[in-house]
C-alpha cells in the first residue's frame, strides 16, 4: 500500500479571516490510515482559541451588515464557493482520502456534493420569506419574521468531514449566521480547506472560523461558550449527550445528529439484483463508517438464501486496497481504535452464536466486508452501532414481524424497504420509526438535499437539509400590528 504522492499539509487556526497560530503554540499530526505516513499537521487548540474565534464570529454577527444584508449577497458567496469547490475537488478530495482512507472517488464526490448543496441553499437564500396573518381580525395584522439565530458552533465527525459540515454551513450562511467550526481531530483538512474556499468566495472576516483541537477541550469549550447561540453537532450518541449538557449553561439551541442501527428490509417480491446492490452499498460504503449505514439486513424467508448468497459473493469480491486508486471499493477503517472496536463486534457476533458468512479478518487497518447471518436484536452485534463494515442479517416471515424487528432498536435514523408492492412499501415506511426511509434505494434516491434528514429516538433531534434544515438557523419573531390608529 503506498501513498507515496502524499503531500504533508500544515494549517493554523482560521480566525477572523486570517490563518493564525494556536495561542498556546501546540500542534497535532494526523497519519494516513493507509500507510501510516504523516499527512496533516494542525493546531492543537485550547479554550483560548475558542474564545478568540467566538469573539470574531460575534463581531461579524453583531457589528457588521452580514446578518441584515440582502440575502442574495450571501447567496453569491455560496455560489462562488460552489465554483471553487468544483475547481478544487481533486485536491480537497485527496486531502480527505489521505486523512480518512476513504476511496478517492467517494472523497471527490463528497466535495462535488458540497458544491451542489451550497447552490441549493443559495437558491433558498434568494427566496427567504416569513409569514403573515391578515384575516384573524380586521383591525390587526400579524407578521412572522425569520431572523438568523446568531453565532453557531459546529462540531462534526470524521466520516464525511466536509459534507456533514457543509450541511450546517450552507443553511447557516443562507440565513445570515456566523460560524465557529470544530472538525474531528482525525480529519481536520476538509473544514480547514473550506476556510480558504469561503474566504476566496468573498465571505467577510469572522463569518467562518475554524478551531482545531481535542473534543474534550475545544469541542467542550465551544459547546459551553456563552457567546454561542446554537450548537449543531454530528457525532456519537455518547458525546451528543455531553454536548447537550454543556450547552445548557446559556440555554443555547442544540441540534444533534447521532448514531444509528438502521434496518434495510427486503420483501420477497423485491427486485433482488437492486436489493443486493442496496444491501452491499448500504453497509459497506465508506467501510461501514456512515451514521445511516444499513447495518441490519432484514430479509423475508422466501428470498433469504438467494439474496444472502449473492451478497456474500459480492462482499468476497470487493476490491479492497489503496484508497488513492480509483478502482478501490473499500479502504481502511479510520484508525487503530476503530479497528479494535470493529474486531470486538466481530468477536461478539461469533461468540454469541451468529453465523459468519463472509469476512471477519483484518490486514492492518483494512477490514474485510463482513456478513453475519442469524443475528437477533438480543445479540450485541445486532443491537449496537459498529460503525464499521459489519452487516447483521436476520429473517422475517411477514410485514408485521419486519416492522417489529426494524423498530426493535434504541436508534431511529434511517431505514430502507425493498418491494414492488406499493402498499407494502408505504405501510412499512410509515410504521418504521426513523427520520428517513428509502423505498427501493439506499443512501440516495436522487433527492439529495431536498428532503430533511435527522433522527427519531436516540439518533438525535433537529433536522438538517431541505427547507427544514434552513429553519434550524432562524429565530421566529412575531410582530403584532394594531390597525386603524394611524389617522
Ligand atoms: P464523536 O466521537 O462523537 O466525535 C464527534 C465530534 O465531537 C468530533 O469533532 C469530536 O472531536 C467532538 N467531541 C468529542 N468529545 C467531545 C466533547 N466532550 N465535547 C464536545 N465535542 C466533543 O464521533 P465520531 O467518532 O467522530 O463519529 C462517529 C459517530 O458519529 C457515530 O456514532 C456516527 O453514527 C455518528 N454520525 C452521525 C451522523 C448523523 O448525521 N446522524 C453522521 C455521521 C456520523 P475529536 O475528534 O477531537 O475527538
Amino acid at each position: 500500500m503506498s501513498v507515496a504522492e502524499s503531500v504533508l499539509a500544515e494549517y493554523g487556526q482560521f480566525v477572523d479571516g486570517a490563518w493564525v497560530a494556536p495561542l498556546e503554540g501546540r500542534t497535532s499530526e494526523r497519519t494516513s490510515p493507509a500507510d501510516g505516513s504523516v499527512v496533516t499537521r494542525f493546531a492543537a487548540g485550547t479554550s483560548a482559541d475558542v474564545d478568540a474565534a467566538v469573539a470574531a464570529a460575534r463581531r461579524a454577527f453583531d457589528e457588521t451588515p452580514w446578518p441584515t444584508m440582502p440575502a442574495r449577497k450571501r447567496a453569491d458567496v455560496l455560489n462562488a464557493a460552489a465554483v471553487l469547490l468544483r475547481e478544487r475537488a481533486d485536491a480537497i478530495g485527496r486531502r480527505i482520502t489521505l486523512e480518512l482512507g476513504k476511496p478517492i472517488g467517494l472523497a471527490r464526490t463528497e466535495v462535488l456534493l458540497t458544491a451542489d448543496l451550497f447552490e441549493y441553499y443559495a437558491a433558498l437564500a434568494r427566496d427567504l420569506r416569513g409569514d403573515a396573518v391578515s384575516q384573524h381580525t380586521p383591525d390587526a395584522l400579524g407578521l412572522v419574521l425569520r431572523e438568523p439565530v446568531g453565532v453557531v458552533g459546529m462540531i462534526t465527525p470524521w466520516n464525511f468531514p466536509l459534507l456533514l459540515l457543509a450541511w450546517k454551513v450552507g443553511p447557516a450562511i443562507a440565513a445570515g449566521c456566523t460560524i465557529v467550526a470544530k472538525p474531528a481531530s482525525l480529519t481536520p483538512g476538509g473544514a480547514l480547506e473550506l476556510a480558504n474556499v469561503l474566504a476566496d468566495a468573498g465571505a467577510p472576516a469572522g463569518v467562518y472560523n475554524v478551531v482545531t483541537g481535542g473534543g474534550g477541550q475545544v469541542g467542550d469549550a465551544l459547546a459551553r461558550h456563552a457567546g454561542v447561540d446554537k450548537i449543531a453537532f454530528t457525532g456519537s450518541t455518547e458525546v451528543g449527550r455531553e454536548v447537550l449538557a454543556a450547552a445548557a449553561g446559556n440555554l443555547k439551541k442544540v441540534s444533534l445528529e447521532l448514531g444509528g442501527k438502521s434496518p434495510n428490509v427486503v420483501f420477497d417480491d423485491a427486485d433482488l439484483k437492486q436489493a443486493v446492490r442496496g444491501a452491499y452499498w448500504g453497509i459497506f460504503l465508506n467501510s461501514g463508517q456512515a451514521c445511516q449505514a444499513g447495518s441490519r439486513l432484514l430479509v423475508q424467508r422466501e428470498v433469504h438464501d438467494e439474496l444472502v448468497e449473492r451478497l456474500v459473493e459480492m462482499a468476497r469480491s470487493s476490491r479492497m486496497g489503496d484508497p488513492l486508486d480509483e478502482k478501490t471499493m473499500i479502504g481502511p477503517v479510520v484508525d487503530e481504535s476503530q479497528l479494535a472496536t470493529v474486531l470486538h463486534y466481530v468477536e461478539a457476533g461469533t461468540s454469541e452464536g451468529a453465523k459468519l458468512l463472509a469476512g471477519g479478518n483484518a490486514d492492518g487497518l483494512f477490514v474485510e466486508p463482513t456478513v453475519f447471518d442469524g443475528v437477533g436484536p438480543e445479540m450485541t452485534v445486532g443491537r449496537e452501532e459498529v460503525f464499521g463494515p459489519v452487516l447483521s442479517v436476520c429473517t422475517f416471515d411477514d410485514a408485521a414481524e419486519a416492522v417489529r424487528l426494524a423498530n426493535d432498536t434504541m436508534f431511529g435514523l434511517a431505514a430502507a424497504v425493498w418491494t414492488r408492492n406499493i402498499d407494502t412499501a408505504l405501510n412499512t415506511a410509515k410504521a418504521i420509526r426513523a427520520g428517513t426511509v428509502w423505498i427501493n434505494a439506499y443512501h440516495d434516491a436522487g433527492l439529495a438535499f431536498v428532503l430533511p434528514f435527522g433522527g427519531y429516538k436516540a439518533s438525535g433531534f433537529g433536522r438538517e437539509l431541505g427547507r427544514e434544515g434552513l429553519d434550524e438557523y432562524f429565530e421566529k419573531k412575531s410582530v403584532h400590528i394594531k390597525l386603524g390608529q394611524g389617522s
